[in-house]
């Protein structure tokens, strides 16, 4: 299906978009601006909202004392009585007309004997504020946000009668107005740092997201096959140990593969040799024409050892895989150590009696424990075959089995040629012999211990030797009792 450019264009700028939402930059981004918007806006509704309580409750104390004023005027100049007074009249005008609302002077039978208005004049008017007002309770609340209605009592100077009730209502639209006004600046400012905060926001969450944005590239780099340099991302300690770490697996990663990589080349190295003899001794027999039989003879002898220790790698090769194998391939069962070592001494004897060496078991108490068999069996018997393999003509091999609550020791000790100083530490790796020209007199393909010690490692064991040349070796066994899986 052939999808038009155009679409492609959509489908690109639609990718873009969703792994940009889901980009770390972006939800820093949008913290940045929920932490920093959030305050702003109730800092602005806080404000405003200070300034209209401030605001009604100021200009409620002003009518308030207007009215105080007025009152006194009314009581001075008689007006609950006569009902009119031009200059109380003037003055109930202009205050009246000061704040935009309406007054009304209610007498002590509830009946309305002034209106600013002219509209409810001489009727009674019998409102709950007014009630309250004449038992001495002032008065005061909004409107519907747009009046603020007072009563406020009319007191005889010397008796404190309350004789009549002034019930303002002053309009409150000019701090409405304010507040509006107000509110249209603070946005204004809000909309200006709402725009600071959004660059800062889109600067810092591109600086804070840098370091991981350069490891992304470094890994992608190295995914290619860029992978000379180490990562070095310092910027924040958490990229530090990330680097660290990773270039720390690499370098495992080269050694493992290095050291794959000799032992392929070592492995067809090692089979190569015995094939590259039977060739040559092959050869020369095809070349002589009527070579005699003896000389036939010899060399189909020659051949047949070769093709033998062909067969001895392969099967030294097969055990090692299968020794590197998880704990869990393992066939665990309790298995008398005593007897296991019992039957390895016994197939080797004979070996071992071809060069008189003497073959002794020392048990210091029955050892059960949980092993796999064929596995340790192995292993021992490397141990004792090498024993007897570097040894001298009447010698000796000593094996020792003791445990405590924990662990069961096996020691091989011989009164062989010994191992040089430089060589310890080499001898558990895979195809390393001691010495090379070992391999002319006595038989070995460098496998046995390597096979040796990681059978020991998959039982969570340890192996180590002692050896003084000349005087003899020991190999030193510790294997738990119990399995550790
Ligand atoms: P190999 O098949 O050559 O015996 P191993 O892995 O069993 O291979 O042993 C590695 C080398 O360690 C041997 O070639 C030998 O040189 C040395 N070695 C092992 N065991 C003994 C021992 N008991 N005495 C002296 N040298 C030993």
């Amino acid at each position: 299906m052939c999808i038009p450019s155009g679409e492609w264009v959509i489908i690109f700028r639609h990718k873009v978009f969703t792994s940009y939402f889901k980009s770390m930059q972006f939800r820093i981004l949008l913290c940045f601006l929920v932490l920093g918007l959030l305050p702003m806006v109730a800092v602005e509704q806080g404000f405003l909202m200070n300034y209209t309580k401030r605001a009604v409750s100021v200009r409620s104390t002003e009518v308030q004392n207007q009215c105080k004023i007025l009152s006194n005027q009314l009581i001075s100049s008689s007006y609950m009585r006569e009902r009119s007074s031009e200059l109380v009249d003037g003055e109930l005008t202009q205050l009246s007309n000061l704040y935009d609302g309406r007054i009304l002077i209610i007498d002590q039978d509830f009946r309305i004997i002034k209106d600013t208005y002219g509209l409810e004049e001489n009727k009674i008017m019998v409102a709950e504020e007014v009630v309250k007002c004449f038992k001495g309770e002032n008065t005061s609340h909004l409107v519907g946000n747009r009046f603020l209605e007072m009563t406020v009592p009319i007191q005889e100077n010397d008796s404190k009668t309350i004789v009549g009730v002034i019930l303002i209502s002053a309009s409150t639209d000019s701090i409405r107005d304010n507040r509006e006004y107000l509110e249209h600046n603070a946005n204004m400012i809000l909309v200006a740092l709402a725009v600071i905060l959004l660059s800062l926001s889109v600067l810092c969450s591109y600086l804070l997201v840098r370091p991981i944005r350069n490891m992304g590239n470094y890994l992608q780099e190295f995914a290619v096959g860029h992978d000379d340099q180490d990562m070095e991302i310092s910027s924040y300690a958490e990229t530090v140990k990330v680097s660290r770490t990773f270039n720390r697996i690499i370098s495992q990663m080269r050694v493992l593969d290095e050291s794959r990589q000799e032992f392929v080349s070592n492995v067809s190295h090692e089979l190569k040799t015995p094939l590259a003899s039977m060739k040559v001794l092959a050869d020369s027999l095809v070349m002589q024409e009527g070579a005699p039989l003896e000389l036939y003879q010899e060399f189909m002898g020659d051949i047949a050892k070769e093709i033998e220790r062909e067969n001895k790698i392969i099967t030294d090769l097969l055990s090692l895989v299968k020794m590197d194998k998880k704990a869990a391939d393992l066939n665990i069962e309790p298995v008398s150590i005593n007897d296991l070592l019992e039957l390895i001494l016994k197939r080797l004897r004979p070996i071992a009696n071809r060069k008189n060496i003497e073959v002794v078991l020392e048990s210091f108490r029955p050892v059960i424990a949980e092993i796999d068999e064929v596995k340790l069996t192995l292993a021992f018997t490397n141990l004792v075959e090498n024993a007897i393999k570097y040894n001298h003509e009447n010698g000796w091999v000593h094996v020792s089995l003791d445990a405590d609550h924990k662990f069961f020791y096996v020691k091989v000790m011989d009164s062989g040629i010994g191992i040089p100083e430089e060589s310890k530490q080499h001898i558990f790796e895979r195809f390393y012999r001691v010495d090379k020209s070992h391999s002319n007199t006595i038989d070995g393909t460098g496998l046995g211990l390597a096979i040796t010690r990681s059978a020991i490692l998959l039982h969570k064991g340890a192996i180590k030797v002692s050896s003084v040349l000349e005087e003899g070796t020991t190999f030193s066994v510790r294997i738990p009792l119990n399995f550790v899986g």
